[in-house]
Order: structure tokens, then sequence, then C-alpha cells
């Protein structure tokens, strides 16, 4: 199964938050089909999700899985607790993660690893600082992110990947549709050409995806979906944008 629209809430969320969510969620989107949809609330909250019944049958994953299975790992989950929890997917390697928890190439291969052994598509996350965009150095940054990442991996076959620019996270700001189209082409030509034994299933785009601006960015061609933050917190918003979604892709 593959995933175009993934929900990230971060460190967001409540009982009354997710209850609130799905009424306006189910109220607002307008397509037949939840494939392709997914959400990744606060662990804790994974298999009330995935069992809600007004959970019209959107996937749930996690933000991020330990890089050990098991062990003296104090307040870490598993990829197999995912997988219990009836998640489908793990987010791997969020700038967030990486730049706050100090996570590394080596980490996140090994994480991409674990999310394939436990049947979890990983969805992992690259992308430049605003610092290296400008000095022109996002196609060798991102180059070396998929590298370093995909190179240490001997069981992953299958890959997600989300294109989350570092500074466009949050920010209101994206860059323009054509040049993420041309980076996706990019990222598509280096696992394919370097990795081919691996399906690179999708590639995302992730930054400051809203209503507003999703038309312009899912017009593009090698734009196969987005992660979203910001805007997946209202229901109603991610509603729009799969609405959006599906108007021009076809979901
Ligand atoms: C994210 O952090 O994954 C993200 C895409 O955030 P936002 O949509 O808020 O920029």
């Amino acid at each position: 199964m593959g995933f175009n629209l993934l929900a990230n809430w971060k460190l967001n969320g409540s009982q009354a938050f997710y209850q609130r969510w799905f009424a306006e969620f189910n109220q607002h989107y307008e397509g037949s089909s939840y494939i392709g949809l997914g959400i990744a609330p606060p662990s804790v909250f994974l298999s009330a999700i995935a069992e809600y019944p007004s959970n019209p049958g959107i996937a749930v994953g996690s933000q991020n899985i330990d890089r050990f299975s098991s062990g003296a790992r104090t307040g870490e989950i598993s990829s197999s607790m995912v997988q219990d929890a009836g998640g489908l997917f793990s987010i791997i390697g969020h700038s967030e993660r990486r730049a706050n928890f100090g996570e590394s190439d080596a980490d996140i291969s090994a994480k991409l690893d674990l999310a394939a052994q436990y049947s979890l598509e990983p969805i992992l996350c690259i992308g430049e600082s605003e610092e290296e965009r400008a000095k022109n150095k996002t196609e060798s940054i991102l180059k070396h992110q998929v590298v370093q990442a995909l190179e240490g991996c001997s069981v992953l076959n299958t890959l997600t990947i989300a294109y989350e620019p570092v500074w466009a996270i949050g920010r209101g700001s994206t860059p323009e549709p054509q040049e993420i189209n041309s980076i996706h082409e990019m990222i598509k030509d280096v696992v394919q050409s370097r990795f081919s034994s691996i399906d690179l299933r999708a590639v995302l785009y992730g930054g400051s995806v809203s209503a507003k601006n999703s038309e312009s960015i899912f017009k593009e061609k090698e734009i196969d979906g987005a992660l979203v933050g910001g805007a997946s917190l209202q229901g109603e918003d991610f509603a729009s944008v799969a609405n959006i979604f599906n108007d021009l892709k076809r979901l």
C-alpha cells in the first residue's frame, strides 16, 4: 500500500482533539476512498485512532520508531509495537528529530530496516536547511541524505520519501512548485539508479502545504502527495487538501 497524504500531528492532540478531528474530516471529505491517507498521531493514541469507530479507514502510523527492537531504551517505541498497535507506516528521520534528538544517518538506516522488518512503510524525510539552500547545496545535500540512509540498509525493499525543505516547515512559504517537481525527479533518479532493488513508491512534498497552495503543488507530475503538519491539525483543512488531491490525481 502506498501513501499520498499524511498528517503529522507532532506533539499535539488528545482524545477530545481526535474525536473533533474525525467529525470535521468526515463532514468535509468528498472522496470515497481512504487508501493513501494516513495520520501520524502521538503514539499514545495510535491504537485508539486505528480502532476509532468514526475513523472511516484512514491508516495510522508513527512519527518515529527506535533504532533498536527492544531493551533498556526508556521512553522509546519499537517498530513491532507500532505494528501491534495497528500502525501501517512510520515517519523516519524528520528534520525535527535530526535537529532536536541528534538522529544520525546510521540511526536512520537502522530505523528504515526495522520498519521494513515489521511491515511498516517507511516515510524517509530529507531536506536542506536555509543556509544550505542559500549556498546552492540543495541537490548535493539531498543526494547525500538519500545515499547515506539507504546504503546502510539491508532489509529495506519499499520506501516512500518526503522531501521537506527545513526552511519551509511551519513557515508559510514553499519552494516554487516547478522547483519541487525537479527536485522530486532528481530524488527518483538517485534511488532508481543507485538502489534499483528498492521500490520507491512515492515522493511526497512537505513544508507549509495548505488548502491554499496545494492545487499548484499537486498539479506537478512528480509530486505524488504531501506530508502535512500545521494544516493537518484541523480535520476540515486536511479534508480540503485531500479533496484537492483527489480532484487532480484521482486517489
Ligand atoms: C512537517 O513538519 O512535516 C510539516 C510538513 O510541517 P508543516 O506542514 O507545518 O510545514
